[in-house]
């Protein structure tokens, strides 16, 4: 079988489906690769190093006319008519909010794979993509807050004075909000922390963050791990707290979401204006429509003073980084799939039913909910 890699095409992308080493792997598993001239050259991928590793440069046409397409960004309206039937896409989709893409894909009898809709259990973390780019963007939500911000992060003794460290609050302590309390730890700065499952108290503690808390009690995990949506009468309570945390901290960041909903609001335009002249905040809400008012998504701006940092291309911003975690998770899956002498998409298995949008051009998406032992 062969395996086609195009080069992305969304503006500003940098990052590509798989790096030369990965190449490697999956030619010694069998498969041939064929990637778009100049593909891995955003994430610092010569071509020289995939022709190295055995795959053949192509154009554009002949890396989407293989047994399987590998993606990063979900293919544009003006890739569908490239594909060929019964080949195998796997990208992240979201079919939730592409469903005219999805219906023109249905319309080539493809077979698609979403990396953003992989079952969030212990066998499918080395597949988890959103993990891994959360953890980038985590991390460089914090550099482009230090690059904004005018004093240092770590405190010091000088002979020109003592400097006061940087204080932080970090609203969400999934797997971005964990990566930027560790990064700012590492940085200097003094980190606190809120979320609403009681689980991530633990995890702050041990990064070595202050874990707030407020006197309502209410869980917001749910069983399967994900969170859910609050009540009003704790989201008021939350963000009473963090009215008063934004007249102390120096910088927040946002990582609240929900998934499958808008983010919640949770930093008003006033807490805003009562921060101190020259703070910094960064919204890695911003595309599911930001927790704070004032963010405009895509933007680096300013408004009394306070730089807002809502850049939607974070994980793309350190692009071999990226590349190379995500590769890593789409060979994993594509090779639990099948390797070139058996490739069968068993439908039975909890991974493929749960990522599988469609199957040879027939919607299977959304999966049944998993049943309840
Ligand atoms: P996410 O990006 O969906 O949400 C980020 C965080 O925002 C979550 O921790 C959530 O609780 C929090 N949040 C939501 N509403 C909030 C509010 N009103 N106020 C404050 N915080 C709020 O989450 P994620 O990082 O993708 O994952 C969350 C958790 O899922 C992880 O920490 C991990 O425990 C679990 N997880 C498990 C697996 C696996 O088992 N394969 C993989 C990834 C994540």
């Amino acid at each position: 079988l062969t395996i086609g890699v195009p080069k992305e095409v969304w503006e500003n992308e940098k990052r590509v489906a798989i790096t030369p080493a990965v190449t490697q792997t999956l030619i010694k598993k069998g498969f041939s690769v064929n990637i778009e001239a100049g593909a891995g050259l955003g994430a610092k991928f010569p071509d020289f190093d995939y022709k190295s590793a055995g795959a053949s440069l192509v154009d554009k046409e002949k890396a989407f006319s293989t047994d399987i397409i590998l993606k990063v960004r979900q293919p544009l309206q003006n890739e569908v008519e490239l594909f060929k039937p019964a080949s195998t896409l796997i990208s992240f989709l979201y079919p939730g909010q592409n469903k005219p893409l999805i219906e023109s894909l249905a319309t080539r009898k493809i077979n698609c794979f979403a990396m953003d809709c992989i079952p969030r259990i212990s066998r499918a973390q080395v597949f988890d993509a959103l993990s891994s780019m959360a953890n980038v963007s985590g991390y460089r939500a914090v550099i482009e807050a230090a690059n904004h911000f005018p004093r240092f992060f770590a405190g010091q003794i000088t002979a020109a004075g003592k400097v006061p460290p940087a204080k932080m609050l970090v609203i969400g302590g999934g797997v971005a909000g964990l990566a930027a309390i560790g990064q700012a730890r590492n940085m200097g700065a003094v980190v606190r922390a809120f979320d609403t499952r009681a689980a991530v108290k633990e995890q702050v503690e041990s990064l070595g963050a202050e874990f707030l808390e407020i006197k309502i009690k209410e869980e917001g995990g749910t069983a399967g791990g994900y969170s859910k949506e609050m009540s009003k009468e704790f989201i008021e309570a939350e963000m009473a707290l963090f009215a008063k945390q934004a007249k102390e901290v120096d910088i927040i960041i946002t990582t609240a979401l929900i998934p499958g909903k808008k983010a919640p609001i949770l930093i008003l335009k006033e807490h805003i204006e009562s921060m101190k002249p020259g703070s910094v905040v960064v919204d890695l809400a911003a595309e599911s429509g930001g927790n704070i008012e004032t963010t405009r998504p895509g933007q680096v701006y300013t408004h009394q003073d306070v730089t807002h940092i809502g850049l939607t291309d974070l994980s793309s911003r350190l692009p071999t980084q990226s590349s190379t975690l995500y590769a890593n998770n789409i060979s994993k899956f594509l090779l639990s799939i099948g390797n070139d002498s058996h490739f069968h998409i068993n439908l039975e298995d909890e991974v493929v039913r749960g990522s599988i949008v469609l199957h040879e051009g027939g919607l299977m998406w959304p999966p049944p909910p998993p049943s309840v032992n």
